[in-house]
């Protein structure tokens, strides 16, 4: 049985425009264009009360709620959010797939021992996201299917964890409307609104041959799938978004900036290795400790001086990045990874960055070679 979380952001870029802006709190807020032809791109839960929603032509909104703030949105800072909110999903799980800047489902297979149990690890999860982004909330829906688990965490929104347990698909999903299902568009609901099949319990007790005489056949073993709770799509994870990675887990607890620095940079160096043997350059890093006495998983970020793939520049990067984390606790995994990548191809204009910098990489492809040959005994020796 596989467990699948489907994580959602609350009103993502309202709630951003909430977060900065202090006086926007509590307030009806509408994130989108110009007030006569746009439409809107998201709406704070307190405009929702009278109807508006996102995609709703602007005009409409505001005859809805002529008090409503309207804010022009800043991609910028949503992207921002989205970068915090994505790193911590890499803390859960290796399987991430996002759906859009603010949604994402995470393969969350077998890591019971890992995290405990779902509703616990949605909470860790929860509160991760929370501090990572300064304040968002989102909702958790968790189930055996990626179906089931988006329909979750819209079910008690926002700020909400709902937990679809195997064995209650079918009756969780029986009176909602035939619209919840994917893929079912207007017209296909009107169509079978039409029929008298309103809702996804509908389908599921639908004769087969009167649906396929509906929607086509195809479309109706989908559509009968569905409505079981049966999915089996995989959770894809995104291949762009991806970061060349190393961690140990370590046999016993170590503490104290000096020793963590120690295993830090043994991991840079694996990590930019493997950026040179990918053709890899990186502009961000990432350092993640774990910590031993509350099994809280701590990431902190930042941009490189410049792309680079030399273990020196991602050890500084990552080293900096330790000052704003706790290192006097007991720490039992240290790892460094590499992110927001570039193909060697795209970097000739690399060619300008400055010596001392080259001649790392060089000395340590050099290195490589040396290893890949005879093994990974040699090492580079303490700075
Ligand atoms: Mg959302």
């Amino acid at each position: 049985m596989r467990l699948i979380f489907h994580v959602d952001m609350d009103a993502f870029f309202a709630s951003v425009e909430q977060r900065d802006h202090p006086e926007l709190r509590g307030r009806p807020v509408i994130v989108g264009g110009g007030k006569k032809r746009g439409v809107v791109a998201a709406a704070s839960y307190e405009v929702r009360k009278f109807g508006v929603h996102s995609a709703m032509p602007m005009v409409r909104a505001l005859r809805k709620c002529p008090d409503a703030v309207v804010i022009k949105p800043r991609m910028s800072h949503y992207a921002a959010a989205s970068k915090q909110l994505m790193a911590v999903l890499d803390n859960y799980s290796p399987l991430v797939e996002p759906l859009s800047l603010d949604e994402a489902f995470l393969d969350m297979t077998g890591t019971e021992k890992l995290f405990g149990t779902p509703l616990e690890t949605a909470a860790a999860l929860k509160r991760d996201i929370f501090e990572a982004t300064d304040g968002l909330t989102c909702s958790v829906g968790i189930a055996p299917n990626k179906f089931l688990a988006k329909i979750a965490s819209d079910l008690d929104k926002p700020d909400g964890v709902t937990f679809i347990r195997h064995g209650t698909e079918r009756q969780t999903l029986a009176p909602m409307s035939i619209r919840k299902i994917w893929g079912v568009g207007k017209k296909t609901a009107k169509k079978l609104e039409s029929r008298m099949l309103h809702t996804i319990g509908d389908i599921a007790e639908a004769d087969f041959i009167k649906l396929a005489g509906i929607v086509g056949e195809r479309s109706a073993r989908h559509l009968k799938q569905l409505a079981r709770g049966e999915d089996d799509r995989p959770v894809v994870a995104d291949r762009e978004r991806k970061s060349v990675g190393a961690e140990t887990t370590l046999s016993e607890d170590i503490r104290g900036r000096q020793q963590i620095e120690k295993h830090l940079r043994a991991q840079c160096e694996r990590v930019a290795r493997e950026l040179r043997k990918k053709n890899l350059r990186a502009e961000s890093a990432r350092v993640k400790l774990r910590y031993s006495r509350t099994f809280r998983l701590k990431t902190r970020q930042g941009p490189m001086p410049t792309a680079a793939d030399d273990s020196r520049t991602l050890f500084e990067t990552t080293r900096r990045l330790l000052d704003t984390l706790e290192l006097d606790e007991p720490i039992r995994l240290v790892g460094a990874a590499a992110f927001d990548l570039i193909a060697e191809d795209d970097t000739v204009q690399l060619a300008l960055f400055d010596g001392e910098r080259k001649q790392n990489a060089k000395l340590e492809k050099t290195l490589d070679a040396i290893r890949d040959k005879f093994g990974d005994k040699i090492g580079r020796g303490s700075q």
